[in-house]
């Protein structure tokens, strides 16, 4: 084991290294200047932290929000690490005892504001000090082309050349290749040593509903999240006036944040968030910068954001800790509109560019395929396009499809009839034979389609209308959004072509409620949250500090019984065992023999490369079904075991085939219920066909069979002997 990794499991707990840590932390370590380039909640702090551990002298980081680095400091007392701070909110005295621990040597970190760090009596300070590692986070402050320019930063190019000896480590989540060059040129860096690590959270659920009645909408899906803590953003101060107040009305604990309230009203709203006082909070884009809490466990745009861009960095606010987060956003082109409407104080080439971007964002949000897919290829990274399991539209897969080709005919040729120059709105009141005077006056009272589309709802056509243009068959003009038949709707309305689609409204669904894939024990977990927080309160810090949600997510799967079995546990290192040990200890003790537990720690099993990319801890949900459908489980005792349908087992199924593992043939076999001659010709069919998509193989079976059985042979015919 290299030092480095005693120093991740004696210190902070943790079992593995996250992607890139440990190259990242090897070349800090042999003194080159490193530029790290990671998603938030990607684990940036460690990089720096495990090399102060180990360097003899000062490991010096430069941060540019002063909460931030509160928090970071005390989450580094509660592991015993040694360190000091230093910027303008400390009084004298704390100022005073904070520099004996660096004079002293004593510290390991020194965590400093960039305009504390460019004082003189600072620089003469570390002049006296051994100084090791100079780390700079946020590093993209010191661009002019970065989001966040700060002036500040520019001058630590001149503090970095100070202190030759050190080595120097630039960190940022956000980074344009140009201003990647300019960090560099900047600190001089040469520029072979960069970490650019995959922007992929996938621990979040990501997840589009049109917005057809957001406040329901918003209580649905809180009513399933029960008591988690998570955010919601909204567009005004009014709106998150209005909502805040809605929510606590219908039993919610819920608090408002937005520039216009009082300074101290914000703070201490914040403070209760982050404390885990008050779980939601409904906020403006104001909130966020500078909120470290771990277990945001949803990110709900009750709002569009104004592009990609900000969409991605609000939700990465949700699960940083790793666990399980879900974000939802609440689309509406309405939104869009309201967005596009303040463009218009820009120059025209500034509106030009906003405007792409929103497209950008409206592209995502009405896209049908892996939302991980498009969403990485925003940022410039390439994934697979295989499912990813963790987006609604990977999910869903083709449950629910219906034939809707009569309807998508009523629909366009209505839009033929009256002309290809009016909305969705208009078309919908033709078809369902409005008397209204846009209607009546244009003489569309007469059209052969004129009161053909009653069967369905005017809500029900929208969701139709919607599915048409995203399909394809309709052309939306973006101005006005008249729609046009393209050369895809009249393959339909000729007949030649069928049109598949769903007749429900997406509904709004907590999929993946799970904190993660661990069987836990929600009494446990609910009976040591309370523990954590009267010990956090007493301690007068954030509940996370003593520990991270997974730490008890695990004492409430693993039952541990012996200090030997906590110490196994995440994020718990020697100094926490120390500390809070006995606490949780008895809690879990006492807990078991009430209800006649026994410890359930996994033995601890040789560490092969294998074992640790696939770690029990954080194993996918496909590779627990593909192994436990290989271990002889059936099916169905699968379904139970997750209570999920049938068509979840085999997604998940298929993704692990995918994933280039093997299924057993006969035992899929065996589970179909089709005679053997359909079997066979279905068989026939994917090699015919390919095995992409079931719905060319349905319509060849003429819908005679079903798609989970589909589903089923699709996986005998990948797996082959
Ligand atoms: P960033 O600064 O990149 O946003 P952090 O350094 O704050 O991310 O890390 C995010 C969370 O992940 C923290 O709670 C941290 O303790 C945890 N973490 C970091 N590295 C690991 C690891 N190797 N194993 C487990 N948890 C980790
Ligand atoms: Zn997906």
């Amino acid at each position: 084991m290299t030092k480095a990794q005693r120093v991740l499991r004696t210190v902070f707990g943790y079992e593995t290294f996250r992607p890139l840590q440990e190259e990242i932390i090897a070349k800090v370590l042999a003194r080159q200047d490193t530029l790290v380039i990671m998603p938030t909640g990607g684990g940036k702090s460690l990089c720096y932290q495990i090399p102060a551990l180990l360097f003899d002298g000062l490991t010096v980081v430069v941060s540019p929000l002063i909460s931030l680095m509160k928090d970071q400091v005390e989450q580094l007392k509660a592991l015993g690490v040694p360190v000091a701070v230093l910027n303008s909110s400390l009084s004298p005295e704390d100022y005073r005892a904070n520099v004996r621990l660096v004079k002293s040597g004593e510290a390991s970190l020194l965590y400093l504001a960039p305009e504390t760090m460019l004082m003189p009596r600072t620089l003469s300070l570390l002049q006296g000090v051994r100084l090791d590692c100079l780390t700079i986070d946020e590093a993209h402050c010191i661009s002019e082309w970065g989001h966040d320019f700060r002036p500040e930063y520019r001058q630590l190019a001149e503090v970095r050349r100070r202190f030759p000896k050190a080595v120097c480590l630039a960190l940022t989540a956000t980074a344009t290749p140009r201003v990647r060059r300019d960090i560099k040129s900047n600190l001089r860096f040469s520029a072979d040593h960069e970490f650019i690590a995959s922007f992929d959270r996938p621990n979040l659920f990501l997840q589009v509903v049109p917005k057809s009645d957001p406040v329901g909408q918003t209580l649905a899906f809180l009513q399933e999240l029960e008591g988690q803590s998570g955010i919601i953003y909204c567009f005004s101060r009014r709106q998150v006036e209005e909502l805040a107040q809605v929510l606590q009305e219908e039993g919610f604990s819920a608090l408002p944040y937005h520039a216009g309230l009082p300074e101290e009203v914000r703070r201490e709203n914040q403070e209760r968030f982050i404390r885990d006082d008050v779980p939601i909070i409904v906020a403006t884009i104001a909130f966020g910068m500078g909120i470290n809490k771990p277990n945001v466990r949803f990110v709900l745009h009750f709002d569009l954001p104004k592009n990609i861009e900000s969409y991605y960095q609000e939700i990465g606010r949700a699960g940083r800790d790793g666990l399980r987060a879900q974000c939802l956003l609440l689309f509406s082109y309405s939104d869009a509109a309201k967005i596009r409407y303040f463009f218009r104080e820009k120059s025209p080439r500034e509106r030009l560019h906003a405007e792409r971007l929103l497209q950008a964002l409206v592209d995502y949000a009405e896209d049908d395929n892996c939302r991980r897919v498009r969403l990485l290829a925003y940022f410039g990274e390439k994934r697979k396009a295989s499912g990813c399991d963790m987006c609604d539209n990977c999910t869903a897969a083709e449950e629910g499809l219906v034939d809707l080709t009569e309807a998508a005919q009523k629909f366009l040729s209505c839009v033929y009839r009256t002309g290809q120059i009016f909305g969705a709105n208009h078309v919908i009141d033709v078809l369902r034979g409005s008397r209204s005077e846009k209607v009546l006056q244009r003489g569309h009272g007469n059209l052969s389609t004129y009161g053909i589309g009653q069967e369905f709802s005017k809500k029900q056509w929208f969701h139709l209308a919607r599915q048409f243009v995203r399909a394809g068959l309709l052309h939306k003009e973006p101005e006005y959004g008249s729609l046009k038949i393209t050369p895809e709707g009249w393959k339909v309305l000729r007949g030649q072509e069928r049109f598949r689609g769903r007749l429900e409204e997406e509904r709004v669904r907590v999929t993946a409620t799970d904190l993660s894939d661990l069987d836990y024990d929600r009494e446990l977990f609910e009976i040591l949250r309370q523990k954590r927080k009267a010990l956090a309160d007493r301690a007068n810090v954030p509940p996370y500090v003593i520990f991270p949600d997974n730490t008890l997510v695990q004492m409430a799967a693993f039952y541990p019984q012996s200090e030997e079995s906590f110490l196994r546990l995440h994020g718990v290192g020697r100094v926490k065992l120390k500390k809070y040990g006995t606490v949780f200890l008895d809690a879990v003790y006492s807990y078991c023999r009430r209800k006649g537990l026994e410890e359930r720690l996994p033995e601890r099993r040789r560490r092969t490369r294998e074992s640790r990319a696939r770690s029990r801890f954080q194993k996918r949900r496909y590779q627990e079904v593909g192994e436990m459908f290989q271990a002889g489980r059936s099916i169905e005792a699968i379904m139970k075991a997750f209570s999920v349908k049938r068509s979840t087992v085999l997604n998940h199924l298929y993704n692990f085939v995918r994933a280039g593992y093997a299924l057993d043939r006969h035992r899929l076999l065996e589970a179909s219920t089709l005679p053997r001659d359909r079997q066979m010709a279905v068989l026939g069919l994917f090699e015919q066909l390919g095995a992409e998509r079931l719905t060319p193989i349905y319509e060849r079976c003429k819908e005679e069979i079903s798609y989970d059985e589909l589903a089923l042979l699709r996986l005998v015919y990948l797996s082959v002997e």
